[in-house]
This record gives structure tokens, sequence and C-alpha cells, in this order.
């Protein structure tokens, strides 16, 4: 089949449409950036692969444009922990929203790479070349030069301001910039299977079966699909689990004599791994080129999503003159960390419910059980405290200072607001906007002619936000927005929603002036 030649010149170049490509093609294409995407595949992975998404991530999809119309999902409210032995000893309570996202879903990936891959569609400024494999690359002071070849073996040239590897846990980028996988791989290999319409018998939460024989982590997911992930035993081997005859007596216990439609399978040897750095010069890491975790707790491709909502406007904002490239420094700086908690966080929960030894596992379980009777301690784990906060030690913002009423470096969080007679996610009035915000008066109005100009050509823009019954402005329906201000305050918001400053309206000038710093 013959390819299309890519264009020469570029301002970004993404090297994979996985998820992580598709959704940062996706972002730029809305911040209007001239965009290259090249997969050696032309279709997306068939794999079982990524099955649950939490609100954060739901978050950056919105921001993406991807509404529940665009892929299904399956609210769940509960996740449960099974011991043979002493039966439920710990459970998460998902039930309920988070800034304006379900706290847990399940999804089913192909349908979500598609409705990626759809909205990647609509931007001219983005072009998808399948078929073409990354070979080489070089970068200096102008940008990078990637050699590619197409699968006639055809090679090409393109030029790049800014390349981003969003190629996988084999990543090729990443070995080029000289990067290595830091961590841990795990000994335990897992088979995985999807099946369907278990004839009106699917569960509606999600179990971990901490089996120390064989743990089985079970989950739905929309459209009557379920997974089984079974834990393999020493000695046992990837075409063994993988037989249909096997995979059959695996599953006889939930199959209740009937034939299940088994709709994929896959063994997969689990990594809990993290580059040194995300970036290198103009050259970038994203999803699971950078990291790769056990599934344990859902949040590999949720990390990847993170990784490029974070990185797409500090791209966007540099190739359109808005800030310098110094910015694009905060990206590893302000990702790295909380995807190595992440991992951490999975590795632990890995060892504390799928230990193997029985003795073990019953300490470990029976003590989990013990620790529900306190109800501090039994809140912590069940609601999910446990979960590192997405919220930067350092990076892109203003310092912390006793005088803050805001947490600068953690994300706005998400409300309902009406604006322009609409009903809407406050995310979608302030868009993919560098946003001063006021709140209780007028941002605008509070600043000088010479600073309004330096801000506008930072692409600063201003949004009045005031209480219940100020229709007026963007009106904070419940009034969580403004619930931390006791009086007007002033923030600058990033367009990834990142609180990256707080003022009293008096400061307005200083908070501006500390952020321009930081941009230009
Ligand atoms: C069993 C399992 C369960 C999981 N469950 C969850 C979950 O519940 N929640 C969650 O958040 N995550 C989960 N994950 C993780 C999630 O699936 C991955 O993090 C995610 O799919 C990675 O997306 P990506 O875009 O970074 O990489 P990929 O999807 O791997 O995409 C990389 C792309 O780059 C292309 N490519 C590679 N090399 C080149 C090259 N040299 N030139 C051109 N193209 C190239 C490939 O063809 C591919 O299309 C799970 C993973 C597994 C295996």
């Amino acid at each position: 089949m013959q390819e299309h030649t890519p264009p020469e010149e570029t301002q970004v170049l993404i090297i994979g449409f996985g998820p992580a490509g598709a959704t940062l093609a996706a972002l730029l294409g809305r911040f209007g950036i001239d965009t290259l995407v090249i997969d050696k595949n032309h279709e997306i992975l068939p794999m079982p692969r990524a099955i649950a998404l939490d609100n954060e991530a739901l978050r950056v999809l919105q921001m993406v444009g991807l509404d529940e119309q665009a892929f299904a999902r399956l609210p769940i409210s509960q996740v449960n922990m099974l011991s043979p032995l002493l039966g439920r000893f710990a459970n998460a309570n998902t039930r309920g929203s988070l800034d304006g996202h379900p706290k847990l879903v399940t999804f089913y990936q192909p349908e979500l790479e598609q409705a990626l891959r759809k909205q990647v569609t609509t931007y001219p400024c983005v072009q998808f070349h399948g078929g073409w494999e990354l070979l080489n690359l070089r970068q200096d002071a102008d940008g990078v030069q990637a050699l590619m070849r197409d699968t006639n073996g055809v090679e090409r040239l393109v030029m790049a301001k800014h390349l981003v590897g969003a190629d996988g846990a084999s990543s090729r980028v990443r070995s080029l910039i000289g990067e290595d996988f830091q961590g841990k791989t795990y000994a335990e290999d897992w088979l995985i299977v999807d099946a369907k319409q278990r004839q009106g018998a699917a569960i509606d939460h999600v179990e971990f079966i901490c089996d120390p024989r064989r743990s089985v982590p079970h989950m739905p997911a929309p459209g009557g699909r379920e997974r089984w992930e079974f834990m393999l035993k020493p000695g046992e081997t990837r075409e063994e689990m993988e037989n249909p005859a096997k995979i059959t007596a695996l599953m006889a216990p939930w199959a209740a004599g009937q034939k299940l439609d088994i709709e994929r399978t896959a063994v997969y040897r689990f990594h809990a791994r993290c580059c040194r750095h995300f970036s290198k010069g103009r050259v970038f890491l994203a999803g699971d080129a950078a990291h790769i975790t056990p599934p344990f707790v859902g949040q590999g491709l949720v990390a990847g999503l993170r990784d490029v909502a974070n990185l797409a406007w500090k791209l966007a904002w540099v190739n359109k003159g808005y800030a310098a490239p110094k910015i694009l420094l905060s990206y590893d700086q302000e990702r790295r960390p909380h995807a190595w908690k992440m991992i951490q966080l999975a590795r632990f929960m890995g060892h504390l419910i799928m230990t193997r030894n029985s003795l073990s596992a019953l300490i470990i379980h029976g003590l989990m059980k013990l620790i529900r009777g306190i109800a501090p301690l039994r809140r912590h784990l069940e609601e999910l405290k446990i979960k590192p906060t997405n919220r930067f030690a350092q990076g892109l913002f203003v310092c912390r200072s006793r005088s803050d009423q805001c947490d600068h470096g953690a994300q706005l969080t998400q409300n309902w607001v009406r604006w322009q007679k609409q009903i809407q996610l406050s995310d979608d009035v302030l868009g993919s906007r560098l946003l001063m915000l006021g709140f209780g008066c007028n941002p605008q109005t509070l600043l000088s002619p010479a600073i309004h100009q330096r801000w506008a050509a930072a692409g600063g823009e201003y949004l009045q936000i005031g209480m219940q019954g100020e229709s007026a402005v963007a009106e904070d329906l419940s009034n969580q927005l403004s619930a931390p201000f006791t009086q007007a305050r002033v923030l600058v918001v990033r367009p990834d929603k990142v609180i990256m400053a707080d003022a009293a309206p008096e400061d307005a000038t200083l908070m501006l002036e500390q952020c321009l710093a930081l941009l230009v």
C-alpha cells in the first residue's frame, strides 16, 4: 500500500497515535498548533488494556471535547477486596462525583481511542500519517530532525520545533534521547480475559478476589462486558494459559454451565518503572513511553492523560510565542514525581492484596479487616485518601505564601456555572485559556493599560465569576468555586486548570508581574 507522504516541517511532531498521542494531538489541535502525528500502525491496538478511568482522566477528556456521548462509561460505586477465608476485608467507596465527573468509571479502550481519533480529524492543523515508523532523531538549537520510514521502505526527514514520544512502553524516542526506565519488573504474569453478555449475571462493582492460590480482579465494563485477571502460578506458561480449554476451565466458576462469549485474551508481565527525565531539550516523553505501572489502581493511561494535559498548553504557548521555552522545563518537574507516586501506590496495593503466601495473606487481610473497626482509618482507606493528590511541589506557579487563599500548583475545582444563559461545567466556560479570574470583582478594571498589554501578549485573558444570583457574569451556581474566599479575590489559572497565583484585588498587578516573570 502506498503511504501518504508526511509534510517536511511541523511545529510539533508526535510519535505514536495511541491514547496518549491522540489526546495530545487533539489538545494541540484545539490550540491551533501545526501538528503531525505518525504511527507505525494504521489501526488502534486491539489488545485488552485500560478499563478504568478516574474523575481526573475524564476531566482531561472533557478538555479534549469528548462528552458522555463520545464513548460509553459505566460508573462504579464500590471496589471490594475479598478473602476466601475472611470475606470482604476492605473496600473503597467510589460512589458520587468529584470536579464534575464520576470518581471511577469503566470503559472500552478501543471505543475511546476511536473517539479520540475522530476528534483529531476535526482540526485541520493536525495531520495523522499511519504506516510511518520513527527510526532516528537529532536535535539542535533550531529544532528536531526526525528520520522515518514507511511500510514500503521509503524514508523521509521531518523538521519539527518539538517532538513528543508517545510511542508506548518500548519507546524508541526514549532510547534515542538516552533515557531508560528505572524501577522494577514484576515476576508475576497475568492472564487478562474480556468476555461479553453473561446473561444478566454481570457484577456492578469491582472486586479483587485475593485468594493466595490465585488472585483474580474482576470488573464490569460497558456493553455487557466483564474482565477477569488471573495471576499465573509458578511454572504456568503463557501458551498454556492462553489455550481456550484452560480459559474455559478458569472461567467455569462464573460461566454457570453456559458458553461464555470470550472477546479478547492476553498474558502480560506488569512493570513498575519510570524514566529519570521526561524530557531532553526539545524532545518530550508522555504516557507509557515515560512510565509504566501495574494496573491495580487503574492509573497507567490516567497518568498519560495527565502528562499530555500538562504538556499541550506549554508547547502551544511556546510555539505561539506567548511564553519562553523555559516553561517546558516544568513538564518534568511537575509530572514525574506524581507519576512515580502512583506507581508506588500500585505496587503497594499489589503487595497488600495479591500476596501468594497463605499466612501473610491471612495476617494482612485480617489486619485490614480490623482497621475497618477504627473509623478514621477506615474512612482514610474507603474514601481513597491514600491516592496521591495531583498537586505539584515545584513548577510553573508562584511560590506559596501564608497570605494565599488557594493552593498554588493544585487544580482549580470544577463546578456548574451559568454563563450566557446556559448551565455548563466551569472548565467549558474557562476553555483552553490562560485566565485571570476575578471573584467578586472585574479583573480587567484592576490593571493599568501597560500591564494589560503585557498580559495579552502572554496570551492572558480575563473572566469574572459571581456568586449565585449574579447572572451578568459567570454565575457560580453552588458557590463552590468561590467557597475559599471571604472577600473579593483574583486568581491566575493555567489552561490545564492549575492555579498559578492568587491575590487580593489591590495586589492584582503584582500577581500578574509574578506570573509574567515565570512565563516570559
Ligand atoms: C492489562 C492492562 C490493564 C490496564 N488497565 C488500565 C486501567 O484500568 N486504567 C488505566 O489508566 N490504564 C490501564 N492500563 C494501561 C494503559 O492501557 C496504557 O497506559 C495506555 O494504553 C498507554 O497508552 P500510550 O498512548 O502511552 O501508549 P500505546 O497505546 O502503547 O501507544 C503507542 C503507539 O506508538 C506506536 N509506536 C511505537 N513505536 C513507534 C515508532 N518507532 N514509530 C511510530 N509509531 C510507534 C505504536 O504503534 C502505538 O500505536 C492497563 C494496561 C494493561 C496492559
